[in-house]
């Protein structure tokens, strides 16, 4: 499980450019995204620290509502988000009509 500081040092860490910044976790999270763009095992290869990666930038983006981040992958996980939403909703919708077709049909 990833600490909330960890996550909220993520878009920090991206603009930081002091390397003795005392952030807390801002050079530990630093260090993970840049690993991530310079690793050649990566995920599928069974890299752990990709893997962190990741899962750090999921986990930023989950609750981020900003349009414009500049956190990699920030958009495009928020587009799975919404495609969930949408799915979600779409189910429920599916329930709410089936649940009055029931109503409506004779003899219910
Ligand atoms: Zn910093
Ligand atoms: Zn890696
Ligand atoms: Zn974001």
């Amino acid at each position: 499980m990833l600490d909330r500081e960890v996550i909220d040092a993520v878009p920090h860490a991206l603009r930081c450019r002091f390397a003795q910044c005392q952030t807390p976790k801002c050079r530990e999270v630093y260090a993970l995204l840049r690993h991530g763009t310079q690793c050649q095992v990566g995920v599928p290869g069974g890299c752990l620290l990709c893997k962190k990666m990741w899962l750090l930038l999921f986990y930023h983006a989950l609750p981020c509502q900003e349009d414009d981040c500049s956190v990699p992958r920030c958009s495009y996980f928020s587009e799975i988000r919404e495609e969930t939403k949408r799915r979600v909703q779409a189910e429920k919708d599916g329930e709410i009509h089936k649940k009055a077709a029931l109503r409506a049909a004779p003899g219910a």
